[in-house]
């Protein structure tokens, strides 16, 4: 029987097939053990659509994800397609999707789980149960607003420019998001600029703190400059819930918070959208941060816990499925309390284990908790 979520899957490239393929037992387990049903849609995308199809998505795939409820994202690219011409590269497949389905809030949580807390480079107390979100406003900003350019002067030097630039609807809808987040946390936002110098900073906070007294009352607020984020994220992090900013400080900030945590095969992210009007879905896609690893797809060495967290980011955030999300988070945690890792988290004394044997071992933890 058809049921009321519609989950697009896309593999991609690389490790991206063999960590989805793990995350698929997970949505197994959840219909056989939860009574809790997908309409699951396979599509390819990147290196893979290129070869079936000459695209790194086809029109119809991208039709697929936006009439999905969310879309679970592997990984694109490979040596293979170095060559490709630029509109042809796996990496395009991507970008189009984040385009189309004009995903401009982008999620990255940083979680340290208890038994990693010693990767970090930080002190254990500064970082023991950290749970924060960072929120990146994907599409606006300096990275894509005109003018911008290289010229060259009249005197032979030559002049590089951007522009920093945010209208009060593109503020509002980000800030919109972070107020929503952060209700299904701990119901704090950070609103982060630099008011004390910019501009397009001084009309962030403005438009934030309007949002704030409008429609932010039953959570707690505050502002902060970017530069004073960042020396707050490494002094104290777990002050914060839900961090909103900028493109290039969410960039910024979104990386330096990712390192508090450890490896790049445990860091999920999400990509959301805005409500369709008809449908009252948000548009959503989830991907591990990391990209296609061609240095280690097809040995069995993936770490699949970056992409079971991403799909279990779109059971809270597109499903509306907490206590799931939990479940899995939990069982990630009691897996990596026992011990075992993959080759990308292994520590001394440690058990070394595979791909699938790591979700073997998840799994057998969800039967545990149920
Ligand atoms: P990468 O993230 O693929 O790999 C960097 C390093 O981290 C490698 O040593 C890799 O083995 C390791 N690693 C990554 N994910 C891992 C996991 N789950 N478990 C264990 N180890 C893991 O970055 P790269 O090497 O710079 O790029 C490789 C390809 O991926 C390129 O074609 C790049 O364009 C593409 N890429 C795609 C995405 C994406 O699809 N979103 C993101 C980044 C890079």
């Amino acid at each position: 029987m058809a049921s009321n979520r519609k989950l697009l899957v896309l593999p991609g490239d690389g490790i991206g097939p063999e960590v989805v393929g793990q995350v698929l037992r997970v949505v197994e387990w959840l219909g056989a053990k939860r009574s809790l049903s997908f309409d699951l849609e396979e599509g390819l995308v990147g290196g893979a659509a290129y070869d079936a199809h000459g695209t790194p998505l086809t029109d119809e795939t991208l039709a697929d994800a936006i009439s999905a409820d969310a879309v679970l994202f592997g990984s694109v690219g490979g040596p293979k397609y170095d060559d490709l011409p630029f509109e042809l590269k796996p990496e395009r497949g991507l970008l189009r999707l984040r385009k189309e389905m004009d995903l401009f809030a982008n999620l990255r949580p940083a979680m340290v789980f208890d038994a990693m807390v010693d990767s970090s480079t930080l002190k254990k107390e500064v970082i023991e149960g950290l749970d924060i979100l960072i929120l990146r406003e994907l599409t606006g900003g300096i990275y894509f607003a005109e003018p911008r350019g290289i010229e060259e002067l009249p005197n032979g030097d030559k002049k590089g420019y951007d522009t920093n630039l945010y209208t009060t609807p593109e503020i509002e809808r980000i800030g919109r998001v972070a107020i929503d987040l952060s209700r299904k946390r701990r119901g704090k936002v950070t609103s982060v600029e630099k008011a004390n110098v910019m501009m397009s900073g001084i009309l962030w906070r403005e438009v934030m703190e309007n949002l704030f007294k409008l429609e932010g009352q039953d959570i707690e607020t505050e502002h902060m400059y970017a530069d004073n984020c960042g020396m707050q994220l490494v002094r104290n992090p777990k002050q914060f819930d839900v961090i909103v900013t900028d493109n290039l400080f969410g960039d910024m900030l979104s990386d330096c918070a990712a390192m508090l945590t450890g490896s790049l095969g445990m860091l999920p992210s999400a990509s959301l959208g805005a409500v369709d009007e008809v449908t009252k879905k948000r548009f959503a896609l989830y991907e591990p941060v990391h990209g296609s690893a061609p240095d280690i797809a097809g040995k069995k060495m993936a770490n699949p816990i970056a992409e079971l967290l991403s799909f279990s980011m779109s059971l809270r955030y597109s499903f509306d499925m907490q206590d799931d999300a939990d479940l899995i988070d939990n069982a990630i945690q009691s897996v990596l309390a026992s011990g075992i890792r993959t080759p990308d988290i292994m520590q001394t004394g440690m058990t070394l284990v595979s791909t699938d044997v790591m979700m073997d071992n998840i799994l057998k933890e969800l039967d545990r908790s149920v």
